[in-house]
């Protein structure tokens, strides 16, 4: 009995901890957006594919370590209310004259975060600055990416008020990492957006009105599984409780496609995002960049950021270099 409710804490806590598409997730997204870009773009992507699907997962990294990080990730769209989808101020300043500043910051600032992060884009491709660009560019696919999961839309985010919980983790990693395999990843090319704060909150939409099937069809399914539903599955020593393939199959089927869809909309947004930020900026020759190597000092600043994250998370300390 102790040993089971042990596996739970854990489960609970993967949902918790991986928010956001996992780390796989995220890095798959902003991999994947890369070849939506116009041949002007691909290139200088291309050549720092690399980096720009490691860091996709820096901002979940930071929750731990920055104390206004974790707001950026989500909105609780229900907190505010019936309608509140279609009611919310779309703009910052008029948000913080209705909602207070702290109001805001207590329930998620996504959209908003993802329209500073779209002006930060903008300006480094304008200094031509390729550290930034690339920053900027793997940041802000995490922010998009994170607003494309109907969970992040409500105080509900992982079942824990309606008896789901760790929903959140497997909706959004367990699923992915089961079924992607087999998704249609070809999103076709980036397109301008006229209006970068709007598109952010049209994620937001489509992402709340999924929200009800979410969680419903998993309730409906629990019931029907009864034990079924998790199953025990072990990686390396540890022996973990997950939800069970059958069960993943079946919540995986009812979805009708929902996730794949989802994951296709953040990884096109991210390239129109990123095609739109280099368009503002007056379209700067990033052939011209190409050749760039990260100094000395990005490079421990990469390392630095990774540090702070594991001393954070696995209580360790940094090894030495050398
Ligand atoms: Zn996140």
């Amino acid at each position: 009995m102790q040993k089971r409710h042990f596996y739970i804490v854990l489960l609970v806590f993967t949902g918790v901890l991986s928010s956001g598409w996992g780390f796989f997730g995220h890095q798959q997204i902003n991999r994947l957006a890369v070849f939506t870009l116009p041949p002007e773009m691909i290139g200088f992507y291309k050549k720092n594919i690399r980096y720009i699907s490691e860091a996709a997962v820096n901002p979940d990294r930071r929750r731990y370590t920055v104390a206004d990080e974790a707001a950026r990730h989500y909105l609780d769209v229900d907190h505010y209310g019936d309608s509140a989808l279609y009611k919310m101020p779309r703009y910052w300043k008029d948000a913080v004259t209705r909602y207070t500043e702290d109001t805001l910051k207590a329930y998620g600032i996504v959209p908003w975060h993802i329209n500073t992060m779209y002006f930060r884009l903008r300006d480094a491709f304008m200094l031509r600055d390729p550290a930034k660009i690339l920053l900027h560019s793997a940041e802000l696919g995490h922010y998009i990416a994170d607003a494309h999961v109907p969970l992040h839309t409500t105080e509900n985010y992982n079942g824990q008020l309606t008896g789901q919980e760790g929903i959140h983790g497997f909706w959004e990693s367990r699923l992915p990492e089961l079924f992607a395999g087999n998704y249609d990843f070809f999103t076709g090319r980036a397109a301008y957006i006229t209006n970068p704060q709007l598109a952010a909150w049209k994620a937001i939409e489509g992402s709340h009105l999924h929200l009800d099937s979410v969680l419903l069809l998993e309730k409906r399914l629990t019931k029907k599984f009864g034990e079924k539903k998790f199953s025990f599955e072990t990686k390396g020593k540890q022996t973990i409780k997950v939800y069970s393939v059958e069960f993943s199959k079946a919540y995986h089927k009812a979805l009708n496609g929902m996730v794949e869809q989802r994951m296709r909309d953040a990884i096109k947004m991210i390239g129109d995002f990123w095609y739109t930020a280099w368009v503002d900026a007056g379209q700067p020759d990033l052939k011209a960049l190409i050749d760039y190597v990260p100094t000395e000092a990005e490079l421990a600043q990469r390392k630095k950021s990774l540090d702070d994250w594991k001393a954070q998370r696995f209580n360790v300390r940094p090894e030495a270099d050398d």
